[in-house]
């Protein structure tokens, strides 16, 4: 019999009327031979109100008691629920996360699930209840009630489906389904037929803000597709499925995304040798400031400029932890600017394409909008711009990648919406533990590139679309992009090629250099190690442990750009083999 999660948020069961609403939704899909879990939000703005009435009676509560108090929403909605679906005629249970038997960690208000039972949920489907599961909670060892973060019943219902072996996991909210961007800002936006699970967790984190990023790293991580719907729609209307593949096989771009409040930090001039970047995140990690864009290239003089954003409310924190450092590391001086967004493009199909990146750039200087920073990783470009330019290239990517309009190859829906392949009864018994714990896929070495830099280029609109429209003409596959904010109106410009292609490249960049001025130097034999996984973005201190096993080994890093689901480092070649090792024994126990 298959079985099916459904998930309600908190503007689909709003009031009486939406739910009963969704309770027959999930009777009919009973009727229809489903075993159906619900997994159900606290109905509105019940989350805020409950927030705000804690704020009331103090500024500090205690994250034990603001657990005890948020899980209340839930606990209502389940039980409302069950109650809807009793005066429908059909039979339902509903249960708090302690009573499923999900069992967390103890850090209140932002608790991992550890482990899930499902034997009481089993019983109750075999009994022919409709199982009405409360979102966002948990228990910890010592039945603590726990919550799993704002917007955490996402993570529940993903985590349920994937500990059940469901046949899919619906996810019910008040939007069609997934944007190629967001359409309040981009009113061209257009409802995707199918994501894969890598490109939202790019999307997500950028902005684009569908679904809380741990669901679909529990998505990806045992095979979950979500199909995210609309609840108010009567008919069938398909929504969006996140699965292992992208809509198109063949478009580069499938989304785009602006992050708007980044502050920009560049430390100048630090000298240049094994442990400076640990030094520096460190301080970050102990403050507990989030990292987004970590830009590092190679310095001209044997210094380098380390360029991060952060978000902006963490701007003050941020320098107060970094001046120290920057200070005790020799650098020259710690530069901010508070005024910048990042606009990001993301499609599993640019890891294989030339000529996606320039497209980008040619697009932003074509309305005059110059590019700060720039880092990219596989599936992934990012720019940092002034702010006031932000949406202007938001939509400027938007439609030079003509994601308005469905691709072509568009895969139909029919071919994705039932889970792929059904797991082993091993491998559910692996998913009832450890559920959420960072999972590294893998650590690699790359010694196929050389590392190109143009140093010292103006920094003004068209630079960057213009060397990588010479390097996309001739073909040639560039793998990281790196450009650090500029100083004295100029700035420097990094990008790795495959080393067969690196005389060529040197050719284009001797002649870029004659017509834009800059230097050029190149690094014949570069090791490019990486750090790939799941959870990478929500499990911080990834870069860290990188960086610090590095460091422990002697080794400097030359160039340094991050994802969502990968840390890429530029290393020495002669150090690229002693650079894997340390990495593989760093992240032995998170390796998959
Ligand atoms: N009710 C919780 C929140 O508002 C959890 C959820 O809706 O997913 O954050
Ligand atoms: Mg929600």
């Amino acid at each position: 019999m298959s079985l099916i999660v459904q998930k309600f948020g908190g503007t689909s069961v709003a009031d009486a009327e939406k739910i009963r609403v969704a309770a027959r939704r999930a009777i009919r899909a009973q009727q229809e031979g489903h075993q159906v879990v619900m997994v159900v939000s606290a109905m509105g703005h019940q989350t805020d109100y409950l927030v705000d009435l804690a704020r009331q009676i103090t500024d500090d509560p205690s994250a034990r008691e603001m657990d005890m108090l948020l899980s209340t929403g839930e606990q209502v909605s389940v039980a409302l629920m069950a109650m809807a679906i009793h005066s429908l005629g059909a039979e339902a249970v509903s249960l708090t996360g302690g009573q499923i038997g999900i069992r967390t960690d103890s850090s209140h208000t932002k608790a991992r699930i550890k482990s899930i039972s499902t034997d009481r949920m089993k019983k109750l489907l075999e009994n022919g209840k409709i199982v009405i599961a409360a979102g966002f909670q948990g228990i910890d060892e010592d039945f603590n009630i726990t919550t799993l973060g704002r917007g955490g019943s996402d993570t529940t219902a993903v985590a349920l489906a994937a500990v059940l072996n469901a046949d899919a996991c619906e996810i019910y909210t008040d939007v069609d389904g997934v944007f190629t961007t967001d359409p309040r800002l981009v009113a061209e936006a257009r409802k995707m037929d199918r994501v894969s699970h890598d490109e939202i967790l790019e999307l997500a984190s950028l902005g684009a803000g569908v679904m809380h990023s741990r669901s679909i790293e529990f998505g990806k991580k045992f095979n979950v597709p979500i199909h995210v719907r609309n609840s108010a729609s009567f008919s069938d209307e398909p929504g969006t499925v996140i699965g292992a593949e992208s809509e198109s096989a063949n478009r580069a771009v499938t989304g785009a995304a602006l992050t708007k409040n980044e502050a920009q930090i560049t430390i100048a001039r630090v000298p240049d040798h094994p442990g400076t970047s640990l030094a520096i995140f460190s301080k970050l990690a102990e403050v507990n400031v989030a990292v987004d864009m970590i830009v590092q290239n190679p310095g001209a003089d044997g210094s380098a400029d380390i360029m991060f954003t952060v978000l902006e409310d963490d701007l003050p924190k941020t320098l107060a932890a970094v001046k120290k450092g920057a200070v005790e590391l020799g650098a020259e001086t710690v530069l901010h600017d508070a005024s910048v967004s990042k606009v990001s493009i993301v499609g599993l199909g640019m890891a294989t394409q030339t000529g996606v990146a320039d497209r980008m750039f040619r697009a932003l200087a074509d309305e005059g909008i110059n590019i700060e920073a720039i880092t990219t990783s596989e599936i992934k470009v990012s720019v940092l711009v002034n702010r006031d330019q932000a949406l202007a290239a938001l939509r400027a990517v938007h439609s030079e990648f003509e994601l308005d309009r469905p691709p072509r190859d568009r895969r139909a829906y029919g071919e994705v919406s039932k889970v792929g392949g059904k797991a082993s009864p091993l491998d559910i018994v692996a998913r009832l533990q450890r559920m959420e714990d960072l999972a590294i896929e893998s650590v690699s070495l790359d010694q196929s590139q050389a590392q190109m830099t143009l140093f010292d280029v103006p920094d003004r609109p068209g630079v960057s679309a213009t060397i990588f429209e010479a390097i996309a003409a001739e073909n040639i596959l560039v793998d990281m992009i790196v450009q650090s904010i500029g100083r004295d109106d100029l700035a420097d410009v990094s990008f790795t090629v495959p080393r067969a292609e690196m005389e060529h490249a040197r050719h284009i960049l001797h002649r870029l250099a004659t017509e834009l001025g800059g230097e050029v130097r190149v690094e014949p034999a570069v090791a490019i190690l990486s750090v790939k996984g799941i959870g990478i973005r929500s499990h911080t201190g990834v870069g860290l442990r990188m960086f610090k096993a590095l460091a422990e080994t002697g080794i400097n890093v030359d160039m340094v750009s991050t994802s969502e689901i990968r840390v890429n480092v530029v290393v020495e070649a002669n150090q690229g083999e002693a650079g894997l090792a340390a990495l593989k024994s760093a992240f032995a126990d998170v390796l998959g």
